[in-house]
């Protein structure tokens, strides 16, 4: 049952409110990193790829995500980081509707998902046009001249969470196909990708799957889609014979097609060790919990602090797992909370996040994070210069 903080490296008084950012260090990872390191690339070397399985290593920890996202064996693969997944995607669906020229997302997508669609738009000159209508519109917005709906499930900075199978649902009516973004799905509740019969899934594992800072990413493509697919970055660990060595690509027939280079090991390690965590665990009971404690969080920091407004909807069916409030003087106050013991974040222009992460938050983290909250308030601690110095990661 939940929490499962034993499993976990907290550091000693820290409320760690940012699990949708990077997630906690789980206590199976350091030991298998340590043994990844000095037992097979010491002892190994080269010999690795072989012995240790590091080449199926990318696929093997495909399929443990594939079951938290409802994704059948031998349609997840792993690599590289999200924004090159969103990429290799969304170049694979304007492939596949080549007379249409209109990719639809929204302007709460998280800004390197709209940035590779941009470069990606740039590269192939075709003359693709990229509309981003409010969150809310986006359902309204799906015409017939649409050739794919790219979208981030839930609002990075609001936390606000689109209708997954509705959408879908209309995207396909209308003839465009589907790309789910789940940075902030993956980890955080029950996703059924295959029943929704989304086209693509991309996201990554830093977040809510905890493989550390840089983990690689990952992308689904629905099966019957796979072998139509040309993949825009063609590398050699995607092709059909990798030590074949020929001099012409040729895509490999599974979702081995999606690879491009050689994979990041001790990072697939770590991301393969951190998904223990999961086993036994119901997502469900995960979600409920992740709800409850949602709810208290808001009704604490709502009676204590007057000042910040609640930007994440209250409904349980429109949220993530996160919870955001504005504020004005939100970074400084962000960082005087922090200063306190409650790590969360901000987001521009005046978003505090709190990430809500049952395997290794209770109720107790909740009335105590609140209190910190209502502390930097009640004393107005963001005008402390102190806590307006900027830094380079907010
Ligand atoms: C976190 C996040 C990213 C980050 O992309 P990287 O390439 O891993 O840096 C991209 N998209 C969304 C929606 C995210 O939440």
């Amino acid at each position: 049952m939940l929490p499962r903080k034993d499993l976990f490296d907290l550091p000693e008084g820290v409320i760690y409110l940012d699990g949708n950012s990077l997630g906690v260090l789980p206590k199976s990872v350091e030991e298998r990193v340590a043994e990844t390191i000095t037992a097979e690339w010491g002892q190994q070397l080269i010999r690795g790829w072989n012995k240790c399985g590091w080449m199926d290593l990318p696929d093997k920890v495909g399929d443990r995500i594939g079951v938290l996202i409802g994704a059948a064996p031998g349609t997840v693969t792993m690599g590289d980081t999200l924004s090159i997944k969103v990429y290799q995607a969304l170049d694979a669906a304007l492939k596949l509707r080549p007379d249409r020229k209109v990719i639809l997302s929204d302007c709460g997508n998280f800004p390197t998902d709209l940035y590779m669609a941009q470069g990606l738009v740039q590269t192939i000159a075709k003359g693709h046009e990229i509309r981003t209508p409010a969150p809310d519109g986006v359902a309204d917005a799906i015409s017939e001249d649409v050739t794919v709906v790219i979208l981030t499930e839930v609002d990075y900075s609001t936390g606000r969470r689109h209708n997954m199978a509705e959408i879908t649902a209309k995207a396909h009516a209308a003839g465009a196909l589907m790309i789910w973004d789940l940075a902030h799905s993956a980890g955080a509740f029950t996703v059924k990708l295959a029943e929704c019969e989304a086209d693509f899934a991309v996201g990554c594992t830093y977040k809510y799957l905890n493989s550390g800072p840089g983990g690689p990413a990952f992308i689904y493509v629905r099966p019957d889609l796979i072998n139509d697919i040309q993949p825009a970055l063609s590398g050699w660990l995607g092709h059909e014979a990798p030590f074949a060595f020929d001099l012409d690509y040729r895509p490999g027939m599974t979702i081995q097609r999606m690879r491009v280079g050689t994979p990041p090991i001790l990072q697939l390690a770590a991301l393969d060790a951190a998904l223990d965590v999961w086993d036994g665990v119901e997502m469900e009971d995960v979600r409920n919990k992740c709800l409850a404690l949602g709810d208290l969080f808001i009704a604490e920091v709502e009676a204590r602090c007057p000042d910040l407004t609640l930007q994440t909807p209250r409904e349980h069916d429109q949220r993530g797992s996160q919870i955001s409030f504005a504020f004005e003087h939100g970074y400084a106050a962000m960082q005087a909370v922090i200063a306190h013991g409650v790590i969360g974040d901000f987001r521009a222009p005046n978003t505090m996040r709190f990430g809500i992460t049952p395997l290794y938050l209770d109720e107790g983290d909740m009335i105590a994070a609140a209190e910190v909250i209502e502390k930097v308030m009640k004393e107005e601690m963001w005008r402390d210069p102190q806590y307006n110095v900027r830094s380079a990661v907010t």
